[in-house]
């Protein structure tokens, strides 16, 4: 279905819906979107919908990072009526005047890069930044791993190390050092990242650089007394001694205090109940301590008073409109609901709205015709039996319309790659739990976020990359 992209003509008489981010959330809410019913402008700094959770595989090339990419205009192709994208970011939200200030912070920039937007209604869906707890050193030296320019980054990255490692008379020390990856937070980023990075050398580094490979250590870092904190016990406890197999240092109670370009500075708590200063040298540093608020939502939570008690993000209410706004929603990770910051919650939230504003709009078409049919009753009585037909069906159909049941969010599960081909899962299962670890639970990891991936064309691109690298191994070169 090639069809042209519908030109974009705001109508006056339809409201317009801007909608700040191309995520889980805001994507979400774009396919459940009936775009007739509104004029509709989409801003966000990224022209693409990225699939995170095989973000982590990006990092060794087991999957290439185009493949987990999907254009946001080819989403927008198949609307029904035509969207308005800007490539841009927003620096500022009015909620006085409503209007939103955009700016192109891209590399190309034409003669106009900062304009405003005005919209009736607002949906931000900006996610979250990297949190570094304002730790020196963080920002200057490590990689963070959440958009596709880190995971290319580090790809590099790991291979720059190998390559210096294996350089012509290199220190014993440097060789330790360069071949030493460390990661910083035992959340599931941390961990699926250092089991994708434990593949990749079992499966390919060991065989292309074996003088230098029994030098390659990945450790991994966490503040906690355990790793996976949101994940069951057992499942800890399964991910801890996989790490173990596989020869993955875990250094739990350690939190990082200092990062300079060679080093990571932690304090340890030891079992006594001591504090101990430990220097670890690194190659690699991989920092994934979770989220932080973005500025744009820090600066918009100070404009509103209702929101002086926020800290992580913008409290909403059961509708996920912004509390102290009438015209505000905000969803995912930039919003708190009381739920946690995943793709899962993000989409569900986004699919709620994109259901609510297709309600909004059927009742006030409901409503004007119901008040339509009434003036023309009032005029002309002879056709008045039909009118009055006609307004009680809307009527019914409204009430129906109107209950709008809050939003809930239902929780399917949480599953994690942890190396080795073996994953760990937290599902629910016909009212009870289930919490499986393996390698059967890798098998149901991959259909499961194969069947989760935006597109049949990124299902595709994602089965051929794994066959790929399984057949031909990873691609090692340093671009
Ligand atoms: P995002 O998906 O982060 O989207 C935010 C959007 O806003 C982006 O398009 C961004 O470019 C745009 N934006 C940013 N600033 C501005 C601005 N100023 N103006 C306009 N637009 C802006 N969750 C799971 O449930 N399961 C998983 O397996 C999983 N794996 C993950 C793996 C990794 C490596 C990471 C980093 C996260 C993972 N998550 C997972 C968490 C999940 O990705 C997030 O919870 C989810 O992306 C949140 O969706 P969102 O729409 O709020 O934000
Ligand atoms: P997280 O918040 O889950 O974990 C960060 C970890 O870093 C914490 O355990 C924290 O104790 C530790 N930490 C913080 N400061 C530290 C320091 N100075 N030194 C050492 N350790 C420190 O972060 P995440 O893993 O990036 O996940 C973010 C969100 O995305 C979560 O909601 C998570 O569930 C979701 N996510 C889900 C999946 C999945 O389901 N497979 C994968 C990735 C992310």
């Amino acid at each position: 279905d090639r069809h042209p992209e519908p030109q974009f003509e705001p109508d006056p008489t339809k409201k317009t819906l801007v909608i700040l981010g191309t995520g889980w959330g805001s994507v979400a809410l774009l396919k459940k979107l009936d775009t007739e019913n509104y004029n509709v402008v989409v801003v966000s700094p990224r022209n693409y919908f990225l699939f995170t959770p095989l973000l982590p595989s990006c990092t060794t090339g087991t999957i290439e990072h185009r493949s987990i990419m999907e254009p946001v205009r080819t989403i927008l192709r198949h609307k029904k009526a035509a969207v308005k994208f800007y490539e841009a970011e927003a620096s500022s939200i009015d909620p006085d005047r409503k209007v939103i200030k955009i700016v192109d912070n891209s590399e190309i920039q034409g003669a106009t890069s900062e304009t405003e937007i005005p919209y009736d209604m607002l949906v931000i869906g900006v996610g979250a930044e990297n949190a570094t707890f304002g730790i020196p050193g963080v920002r200057e030296h490590s990689c963070f791993l959440k958009e596709i320019g880190d995971a290319q980054q580090i790809r590099k990255k790991i291979m720059d190390c190998v390559e210096t490692a294996a350089f012509k008379g290199q220190t014993s020390d440097e060789i330790d050092r360069l071949m030493h990856m460390v990661v910083v937070g035992g959340g599931p980023t941390g961990v699926e990242f250092a089991g994708e990075l434990q593949d990749f050398f079992e499966e390919d580094i060991k065989k292309l650089v074996p003088e230098i490979s029994p030098r390659f250590k990945v450790t991994l870092i966490e503040a906690l007394p355990n790793v996976l904190p949101s994940f069951s016990k057992q499942l800890i406890d399964y991910t801890e001694n996989t790490f173990r197999e596989e020869k993955i240092d875990i250094k739990t109670k350690t939190m990082v205090k200092r990062v300079t370009d060679t080093t990571v500075e932690a304090e340890v708590s030891r079992p006594d109940g001591g504090k101990e200063r430990v220097v670890i040298p690194y190659g690699l540093l991989v920092w994934a301590t979770g989220n932080a608020v973005r500025p744009i939502v820090k600066d918009l939570i100070t404009k509103i008073p209702a929101q002086k008690d926020s800290r992580r993000g913008l409290a909403v209410n059961e509708y996920l409109v912004v509390q102290g706004t009438r015209d505000i929603w905000a969803i995912g990770d930039c919003a708190v609901a009381g739920y946690a910051p995943t793709a899962q919650v993000a989409s569900q939230e986004g699919n709620f709205l994109g259901r609510l504003f297709n309600n909004m709009a059927k009742t006030e078409n409901h409503e004007s015709r119901i008040q339509e049919l009434s003036s023309k009753m009032n005029l002309q009585a002879g056709n008045s039996a039909e009118a009055a037909h006609e307004i009680e069906s809307l009527e019914k159909q409204l009430r129906r319309i109107k209950d709008i049941k809050p939003f809930r969010y239902s929780h399917q599960g949480s599953l994690a790659y942890i190396g080795s081909e073996k994953a760990v899962a937290d599902v629910s299962w016909w009212n009870g739990n289930l919490a499986t670890g393996g390698s059967l639970t890798y098998l149901f990891w991959r259909s499961a976020y194969l069947s989760m991936c935006f597109s049949t064309r990124n299902r595709v691109l994602v089965i051929l990359d794994w066959l790929k690298s399984k057949a031909f191994g990873r691609d090692v070169s340093r671009e």
